[in-house]
């Protein structure tokens, strides 16, 4: 192979780029990541930062990923405990929040069972005596809280984190560059990128599109015609307020819509998220939109009514969600892959979760199975340990 010739390239450095990236190159091959701006400057990079398993997936009776993703924790509690911690979340029930103290019960016993009743999924009612050491939480009209675990991150150093794996592994790192164009060869794709103002030629037998929510402006950079899916971009916006919570991560339902919002621990603020905004613009310019932190406002002003309602910082990231008439809410969260037909060597990631990204990974290697050619295997990414910067 000639310094320019890969077997895979992949398109974009968040966590989906990244951990197919990392799996490709510990399976054998060789890989280049084309990342336009920065290492999960998208989505990526503006999440809720849970690794989690999704308690609320359960009521929309995606039991499947919730089972996957509780999974994954698990195993990301292991590989990379620098990085991903259990931190216990308390999810209060005033006498109108809409769900009840036992609906809530079941669906924490059903997630505990998804999760294969380990440690990290013991669960609890509050004893009222203590619901006044709880950071403030407003305890007029409280019935009951409960508690259970789920694990924070830090997205950005995760994600850095899988890049730096897959680099030790001999996958290459193409950033700051732009893919701009794949035209079919023989036996794969000749690409155009734009590096540093020069455009370069790659050659490689397969692409793999994980551009998050660019993901349909690099499909039509693809010729000849790549299949495409009906997709629709939701944004979600989370406020920093300022003050520590010290006893973990609030699960409330916003007063306005009933939506669920997480109130979190974050460096020395608190993290408020998210609303759900349809966007429609160029995903580079998403925004926190001025009635988003109203929103988040009121939901804090609702639950913490002593604590400051001043936002020092926000941010948007963009949620990739197939098309369809159902509310946004109850539309599938799971990670979704389509593969060009026949020869099969195109394959874009659509939607997902930060949590699932490992999963993904395998699944994308799966697909190429067939139009790559064998490989001597290096590593198995489900053993490999994660280090922060
Ligand atoms: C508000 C919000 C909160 C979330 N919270 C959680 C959570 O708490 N836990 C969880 O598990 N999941 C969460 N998710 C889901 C998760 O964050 C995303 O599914 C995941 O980050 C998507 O990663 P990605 O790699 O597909 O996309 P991205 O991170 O957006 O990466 C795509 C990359 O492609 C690059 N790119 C685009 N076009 C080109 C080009 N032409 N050339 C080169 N590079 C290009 C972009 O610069 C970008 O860096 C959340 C999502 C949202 C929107």
């Amino acid at each position: 192979m000639t310094a320019n010739t890969y077997d895979i390239a992949v398109v974009g450095g968040g966590i989906h780029g990244t951990g197919v990236a990392q799996a490709a190159s510990a399976a054998g091959y060789r890989v280049l990541l084309i990342e336009q701006t920065a290492l999960a400057s998208g989505t990526s990079g503006r999440s809720s930062k849970l690794v989690h398993g999704g308690l609320r997936y359960l009521e929309s009776g995606q039991l499947r990923l919730v089972y996957e993703s509780l999974h994954e924790r698990s195993r990301l509690l292991a590989l990379a405990p620098d990085l991903v911690r259990l931190t216990p979340f308390y999810i209060p029930i005033y006498r109108d929040t809409a769900r009840r103290p036992w609906t809530v019960g079941l669906g924490l016993s059903l997630y505990a069972m998804l999760g294969g009743f380990t440690r990290g999924t013991r669960f609890t009612m509050v004893s009222r005596r203590v619901w006044g050491d709880l950071d403030g939480l407003r305890t007029d009209g409280l019935q009951a809280v409960w508690r259970y675990q789920d694990a924070q991150t830090d997205d950005v150093a995760l994600t850095r984190a899988v890049a730096r794996s897959a680099i030790q592994l001999g996958a290459e790192l193409a950033c700051p560059a732009e893919f701009l164009s794949a035209r079919p060869t023989d036996d794969g794709y000749r690409l155009i990128i734009r590096n540093a103002g020069a455009d370069k030629e790659i050659f490689c037998r397969v692409i793999v599109n994980a551009a998050g929510p660019w993901v349909d402006s690099v499909a039509q950079r693809v010729h000849p015609a790549v299949p495409r899916l009906a997709m629709e971009l939701v944004q979600g916006t989370h406020a920093i307020f300022p003050g520590q919570l010290t006893r973990g991560v609030y699960y409330v339902e916003a007063p306005q819509d009933r939506r669920a919002v997480f109130v979190m621990p974050w460096h020395e603020g608190t993290l408020v998220g998210t609303t759900e905004t349809s966007y429609t613009g160029d995903p580079a310019q998403v925004r926190p939109l001025p009635e988003e932190f109203t929103y988040l406002q009121e939901t804090v002003r609702y639950y913490f009514p002593r604590r400051s309602l001043d936002i020092i910082d926000g941010f948007s990231g963009l949620r990739v969600l197939p098309r369809g008439d159902t509310r946004l809410f109850r539309r599938p969260r799971g990670t979704l892959f389509l593969q060009e037909p026949g020869a099969g060597r195109y394959v874009a990631i659509y939607g997902g979760k930060l949590t699932g990204y490992r999963s993904a990974g395998a699944q994308v290697m799966k697909l190429l199975r067939s139009v790559l050619p064998p490989a001597m295997v290096i590593a198995d990414p489900a053993n490999i340990p994660l280090q922060p910067d």
